[in-house]
């Protein structure tokens, strides 16, 4: 695997779209895990143009060096939003509520995407020993953590929502593309999954499309295609967990490789001064407590990074380490709350910090 360059670049964007409570749209401006740097240093070099969309809940931030023109940003927007429609738990019509509202009546036939993703989820399952499960829906309602319903649910509401968290119910037929949730009221909640595997379908139409140098960027899943024009590595900030002014710590360089962030200073509220983040863990029903602040993963596929940097995260520094360690084509980069920077040994010299108040270890 190749990594390289990041940096940070001043997110553009309008209004809140309609629906969406505008602090914590402005939160999402401010607060963008990673920060990619597009300027060009050549005079020769085709300038980059970004264009950006809030769908996924997120922020979706699009930039091309070189392409077939402002029609790609069009099609893979309208691409995002077909993938949306399809694997949102929060839209009626999508084949995920279609499941879910089906549980414990009947296996629903969804399109092989779908199944492909819901697949994955299980995977991660499976390698977690059950810690990433997509069957967290129940919980991620009740604590409603990112919306404006967020609280703290009493013991006897967690208990309730825990009985219907189990992936091992989550029942696939693979040739029929069949999906069974067996208990009643269980529902699956693709959000750590999704935003990587759709990623992935947006750097597959850059590619049909002619495009040879983009940054796609879906809320912190971030897909590097190519290099820059000039013949350098993308540079990556990325973000300072502990600053909320848009700061990054450190930068990291690669090219051609799905980088993921999954981090607990976007996504929270705070409660008799205790913070509550939206990563939680399917054996106590409470929010994921370690040591980690933030992990960004590198992958070749995004949609893996994206189940990894969740999973990870909720496996703690040193068994993340170990993990990542023993798998092909991946590497990470983990913040603690203790501002340690732990780094896989493939990442080398492509990350360099630039805030002091870190360690490398
Ligand atoms: P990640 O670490 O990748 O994922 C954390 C998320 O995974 C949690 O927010 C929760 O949803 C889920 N999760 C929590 N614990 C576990 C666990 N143990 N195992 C597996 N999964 C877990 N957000 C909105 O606010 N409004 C929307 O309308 C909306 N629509 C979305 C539609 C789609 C198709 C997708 C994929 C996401 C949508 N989101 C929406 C969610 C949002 O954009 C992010 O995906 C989400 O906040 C987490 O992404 P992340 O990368 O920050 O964290
Ligand atoms: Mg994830």
């Amino acid at each position: 695997m190749t990594l390289n360059a990041y940096a940070p670049a001043p997110v553009s964007s309008g209004a809140a779209p309609a629906g969406i409570c505008r602090r914590y749209f402005i939160a999402l401006l401010i607060l963008t895990a990673v920060f990619t740097f597009t300027g060009c240093g050549n005079k020769a070099d085709s300038k980059p143009v970004t264009e950006s969309s809030f769908q996924l809940g997120t922020l979706v931030e699009l930039t091309l060096y070189s392409g077939p023109g402002r029609q790609v940003f069009k099609k893979a927007f309208e691409l995002i939003s077909a993938y949306e429609n399809t694997l949102s738990r929060n839209i009626e019509s999508s084949e995920v509520s279609e499941i879910n509202r089906n549980a414990g009546i009947s296996p629903v036939v969804v399109s092989s995407d779908t199944f492909f993703v819901i697949e994955k989820g299980l995977y991660y399952s499976s390698l977690t020993g059950g810690l990433f499960d997509i069957s967290i829906g129940p919980l991620v309602s009740l604590w409603g953590i990112g919306s404006e319903d967020a609280r703290l649910p009493t013991p006897d509401e967690i208990a309730s929502a825990l009985a219907l968290v189990d992936h091992s119910k989550v029942r696939l037929t693979a040739g029929e593309n069949s999906v069974f949730l067996e208990k009643e009221k269980m529902a699956i909640d693709l959000g750590a999954a999704a935003k990587g595997f759709i990623a992935d379908k947006v750097l597959e139409l850059l590619t049909e499309n002619s495009v040879k140098s983009a940054i796609i960027n879906l809320g912190g899943n971030v897909v590097l295609l190519g290099r820059k024009p000039d013949g350098r590595l993308f540079r990556i900030g990325i973000q300072n967990p502990f600053d909320t002014r848009g700061s990054y710590l450190g930068i990291l360089e690669g090219e051609n490789v799905s980088i993921v962030t999954s981090g607990i200073y976007e996504r929270y509220f705070e409660e008799g001064g205790k913070r509550y983040h939206h990563i939680l863990n399917p054996d106590t029903g409470y929010p994921v407590e370690n040591d980690i602040m933030g992990i960004s993963v590198i992958t070749e596929k995004s949609v893996e990074g994206d189940c990894l940097s969740t999973s990870l995260f909720m496996l703690g520094s040193e068994k993340a380490l170990q993990l990542v360690e023993s798998l092909e084509n991946t590497e990470a980069l983990i913040i603690t709350k203790d501002k340690k920077i732990y780094l896989s040994s493939g990442i080398g010299n492509r990350f360099t910090l630039t805030d002091s108040q870190f360690s490398i270890f």
